[in-house]
């Protein structure tokens, strides 16, 4: 081969290194011929999707030879009727990845910026590289912050110009679990220039039960230049079948129509996400389910002197004090998947994900094998 086709890419394209998933439970067991594993490592829900999406699936399977309906119009409908916004307003993407991609697509490039916090979602500096647009990151707050590692709006605000299309605010933020609150939020994205897009993601909105914590849909009226995206891979249990959405002022929408792929979104994805909308009763279980496993872990590291970071998510960033690489290949071998986090900035931390109240127990039982073992606590 004379060319190198790596070469040939565009520069942004070049100098990007793929996004790290979590390893499956599949893999680590082909890989060390073990059985019984645990993943805790994407935020997914424990309890699975609601029984009323799984049936919704079934009922589509004689369709499978058709397309989807491309404007995804049902759910989009019962979305816009769910958080009362036109539903002009709001595009479906395959999982809200995908609305984050078509943002960076159609407003990002050579000769743009955009901004996003130190320690934040690493699907946002991929974006944003890719399309040859300068990346500015915004030093995050000091670990003694009440928000240690989150978001300083302060300092993603003098990052902003005449060049920046886009900023990125993850509330809560993954992996820190950190979260804004309606007052300070707001004020930013006020301050912010309108040439600018604030794109709120809100892919645990649902979790969150703190008083105080904003909901951005109801700002759209206000800020033509905001964003705010959602997901139904994390509390509504959906995340193989990639389906999220993005609300934004329908001229906004009306761009990410025209560069998303026309059947960007599937048919079992479309009608599992309009039954899982309709189940409130397994959406406060989920609720409920998260809230007494994350004080079981957060009780689980106060009990062993471990540091965590608080998590208004579903997971929870626990500092081990030492490189956390060997803890979590350690954790491997017990059968539990976490997710190192060295990459996003945080190198003594693993971000757990929530489980069941057994699997909670079970992660911690590793950790402290894996701690003992050879000293390390
Ligand atoms: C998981 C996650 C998403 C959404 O992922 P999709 O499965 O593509 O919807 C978006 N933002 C953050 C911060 C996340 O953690």
């Amino acid at each position: 081969m004379t060319c190198d086709y790596i070469e040939l890419a565009l520069p942004g394209v070049r100098r990007l290194s793929p996004y790290q998933p979590g390893k499956p439970v599949e893999t680590l067991e082909r890989e060390l011929g073990i059985t019984g594993s645990i993943k805790l490592a994407s935020n997914e829900n424990p309890l699975g999707p609601s029984p009323r999406a799984v049936e919704a699936v079934r009922g589509c399977l004689d369709g499978l030879a058709f397309y989807p309906d491309g404007g995804g119009h049902d759910l989009r409908h019962a979305i816009a009727a769910k958080l009362r916004v036109a539903p002009e307003c709001v595009t479906l993407g395959n999982g809200s990845n995908d609305i984050l991609e078509l943002l960076g697509r159609a407003y990002l490039g050579q000769g743009t910026s955009a901004v996003f916090s130190a320690h934040a979602f690493a699907v946002y500096p991929l974006v944003v590289q890719a399309t040859g647009a300068e990346a500015r990151v915004a030093a995050a707050n000091l670990p003694e912050h009440e928000q240690p590692w989150g978001h300083d709006l302060d300092e993603m605000a003098v990052l902003i110009d005449a060049t920046t299309r886009i900023v990125f605010v993850a509330n809560p933020n993954n992996p820190t679990g950190t979260w804004l609150g309606a007052d300070r939020l707001e004020s930013f994205v006020a301050a912010v220039p309108e040439t600018t897009l604030v794109v709120v993601d809100e892919a645990y909105f649902e979790f969150v039960r703190l008083p105080g914590y904003p909901d951005a849909v109801r700002w759209l009226g206000r800020y033509p230049n905001l964003v705010v995206t959602r997901t139904f891979s994390k509390v509504y249990g959906l995340a193989a079948l990639r389906i999220g959405y993005g609300i934004a002022n329908p001229q906004v929408a009306d761009v990410l129509n025209r560069v998303r792929q026309p059947f960007n979104t599937s048919t079992p994805a479309q009608v599992a996400a309009l039954a899982a909308l309709a189940d409130n009763e397994h959406l406060e279980r989920s609720i409920e389910v998260n809230r007494a496993g994350l004080e079981q872990l957060a009780q689980g590291c106060r009990g062993r002197g471990l540091a965590f970071i608080p998590s208004a998510g579903n997971f929870l960033c626990i500092d081990v004090g030492q490189p956390a690489m060997p803890v979590y290949e350690d954790l491997l071998r017990e059968g539990v998947i976490v997710r190192p986090v060295a990459s996003y900035g945080l190198p003594t931390h693993l971000r757990v994900t929530v489980g069941l109240p057994e699997q909670n127990a079970r992660f911690l039982k590793s950790l402290d094998r894996v701690l003992t073992a050879k000293g390390r606590v």
